[in-house]
Order: C-alpha cells, then structure tokens, then sequence
C-alpha cells in the first residue's frame, strides 16, 4: 500500500551486491560458502595510504572541504592525468567524488534529459543502466558478444546511434569481462563518434592500472585528442590502491558540465570523506610500484582460473586483458540442467556447491557467470574444484 516513487520503482538493487549478501547470509547460516561475487582487491590498502589518514585525523583535517576536493588531492589527480595518460586538466574540470559509482550518478544526473539515449555495451557495469533510468535517460542496450571479445564494434555504433543519443559508455578494462580496447578500436569507435558531434562519450577507466596487454593502457582521448570537449574520463582509487572501502572516485571533463555535475554533488553528498581524499592523494603522489605485487596476483589468478575454467566440461572461457574478472559462458550445463537462464544456474551453483558467482543476466549477457578471482589462489582452486564435480555430476 506504501506508495513508492516511478524512479525507484524503474530500478532494481545492485545485483552484484545481492549475491555478495546472499552468500554472506548462507555462511552465517554455517555452510561452506565461497564468495566469488564482491568486486574488489582482496588485499589490504597500502601502509602509506592508511598512515595519510590517520595522520589526517590526528592533524584535524576532519572538517567540511570544498565540495569538489580538496586543492591537495586535485593538484594529485590533475598530475595523475598527466603522467599516466598525458591528458591535461585544470582544477575547474576535476570534480572528486564519493566513489566512481557517484561520478556517474552525478553524471546522468546532470547531463541528461527525459528521453536521452545512453548508448551501453553489454555485459556492462550493472550501474550504468539504472542510473541512467534514475536520471530518466534511456539505456540503449548494444549484445556484444564473445566472438567480438565483449566489445562494441564501430559498425554497431554508428547503428545505435540516433538524434537522441546523448552519450556512449566505455569501459575498458571490463567490469565484468576484464577485456580492454585496442587502439585500433578505439580508433574506429572515435571515427564513428566524429560523424556524429551530438554524442558525448563516458570513458570508464576504473581498472586502469590492472592490464597485462602488451599495448600500454590507453582511453579514447589517447587515439582522439579532438573529441577533448565531449569525453568524460572517471576513474578513482578503489580498484587500483585496493580502497573500495575508503569512497574516492573522480571525473575530469568539460569545465561546464563538471561544475553541473559540482553543483548536484553539492545538494546530495557534499565534499567527499576529508579522510579518504586525503588518503586518496597520498595514493596518487606516492610510489606506484605498491601495485605491482597487486597486479602479479590478479595476472596469476586469470591464469589459474580461465585454464580451470576450460578444464570443465560445459563451460568456455576467454582469456581477458586485465582487470579481476572471469566471463565465462555456462550455456550447455544450463541446457542439461533444464534451467531458464544463467540466474537459475547460479543459484544451483550456490546450492550444490557453496560456490557464490553473478550471473550474466545481471550484466546483460545471458548464458555467462562472472567469477571475481580478487581472493587467494587455494580458494579459487578449491571453488574450480567444486564447479568442476558439480559439472561433472550433470553427466
Ligand atoms: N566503474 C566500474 C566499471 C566498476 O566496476 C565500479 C565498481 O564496481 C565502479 C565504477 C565504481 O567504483 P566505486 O564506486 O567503488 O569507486
């Protein structure tokens, strides 16, 4: 009888949030439960992070800040830009949030009308869409599918896009594929975008740091310079520094729209935690060999689990590019299981085996599960282990 708003009624709760919580639930039950849904490192934020923040704290820089960050941490994040991606900022451009997921939500909620199109990959970030139906957008949802490694072709952009197209999502690398675009693609992708001056892009660089390509990373504007004055680039320290817990993200883009994006930032939330920036710029300014070991692990962990993956009969596996996740396409067990969809299959994958995944219809691209390698090598070669019986035992 509680009547709810149309806005919220349109969206549903964070998918990949549920299964971490389903899990959570099942093992406080006391079964044996192996979580391979949460999205993030397993290893603990660096010493030099926490001791800026603790050093925050004790120094009384726990007070209101300005509601787009801190000076500190922009000067951090505008030198960032420069040294890891040769693009240039100035302050005005920068806005600090409390996480990547506010950049975007700030994001669509100041830059779209009614009716705008938001042109969205799939399998994409689950976010991307219902924050856009928040901000009364509309997601126009582009199948990639494995044969083109997950990722939008220019041919299928230039068919998406119509005079409502307001923006175009890219992620690379993935959440939930791991897979990155190449410069030629990106290349072809901004040739397409060119023809059409109307469509702004969103360039979703949250993983940065964790590749394994041989191309260094690089985002469109490395390809397409001209395109400066319509892409957005959001990006953040949860991934990267292993710091999902401390809600820092950030977007540079054009002065006008980031100062839009300031001022619904500045009736919600307010300035980021002044802990957290100030921990984020010790992360940025300080020595960036502390994510070596990091991206060693995931690296080994992708080879661990995408050869475990193909061991299994049924189930098919693409190697990725970066990032810490598995897409792998569970189509025939949901066959000889009798099931409906890839949801159905994870939760007889969580019944039979304790084994929490996200199913693909999530990220909108059925018949895959993603695996989160982000945990130890044993709890992943005992969870291969278990989907491997549990597959075996189909027949
Ligand atoms: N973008 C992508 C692709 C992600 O996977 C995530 C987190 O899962 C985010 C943005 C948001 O990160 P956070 O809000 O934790 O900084």
């Amino acid at each position: 009888e509680v009547r709810l708003s149309d806005r919220v009624n349109a969206i549903k709760p964070s998918p990949t949030l549920a299964v971490t919580n389903k899990a959570a639930e099942l093992k406080a039950a006391g079964r044996d439960i192996i979580g391979l849904g949460a999205g993030e490192p397993d290893f603990d934020t660096p010493q030099h992070i926490k001791d800026a923040a603790i050093a925050a704290i004790n120094n009384g820089f726990t007070k209101y800040t300005a509601v787009d960050g801190t000076p500190g941490l922009k000067k951090a994040i505008i030198a960032k830009f420069k040294r890891d991606n040769n693009l240039d900022y100035a302050p005005n451009q920068i806005l600090v949030s409390s996480g990547g997921k506010q950049s975007f939500f700030n994001l669509a909620l100041a830059f779209l009308n009614a009716g705008d199109e938001v042109i969205i990959p799939a399998p994409f970030w689950v976010s991307y869409p219902d924050m856009t139906i928040i901000a009364e957008g509309v997601p126009v949802i582009v199948k990639c599918g494995e044969e083109q490694r997950f990722k939008i072709t220019a041919a299928q952009l230039e068919a998406a896009i119509t005079p409502k197209t307001r923006l175009l999502v890219l992620n690379s690398p993935s959440n939930p594929t791991g897979m990155v675009y190449t410069k030629q693609e990106l290349t072809e992708l901004a040739e397409v975008l060119r023809r059409h001056p109307h469509v702004y892009v969103a360039s979703d660089d949250m993983y940065e740091p964790i590749i394994w390509t041989t191309e260094p990373f690089h985002n469109i504007l490395n390809v397409a310079p001209d395109l400066y004055d319509r892409t957005f680039v959001l990006n953040g320290v949860s991934k990267a520094y292993a710091m999902t817990g401390w809600r820092i993200g950030y977007a540079a883009g054009p002065a006008k729209i980031i100062n839009a994006m300031k001022n619904v930032q500045s009736q919600s939330t307010s300035n980021p935690a002044s802990i957290s920036q100030a921990a984020a710029e010790a992360a940025l300014n300080g020595p960036q060999d502390v994510l070596k070991p990091m991206i060693e692990a995931f690296k080994r962990r992708h080879d661990l689990v995408v050869a475990g993956l193909n061991e299994i009969h049924g189930i098919t596996c693409l190697p990725a590019d970066g990032a810490f996740y598995a897409y792998a396409s569970v189509r025939p067990l949901i066959r000889a299981l009798g099931l409906k969809s890839c949801t159905e299959f994870s939760e007889w994958l969580l019944e039979k085996t304790g084994v929490a995944v996200v199913p693909g219809d999530a990220f909108g691209l059925g018949g895959y599960m993603r695996i989160s390698y982000a945990t130890a090598d044993a709890t992943l070669v005992e969870a291969l282990r278990r989907i491997k019986e549990a597959a075996d035992s189909i027949g």
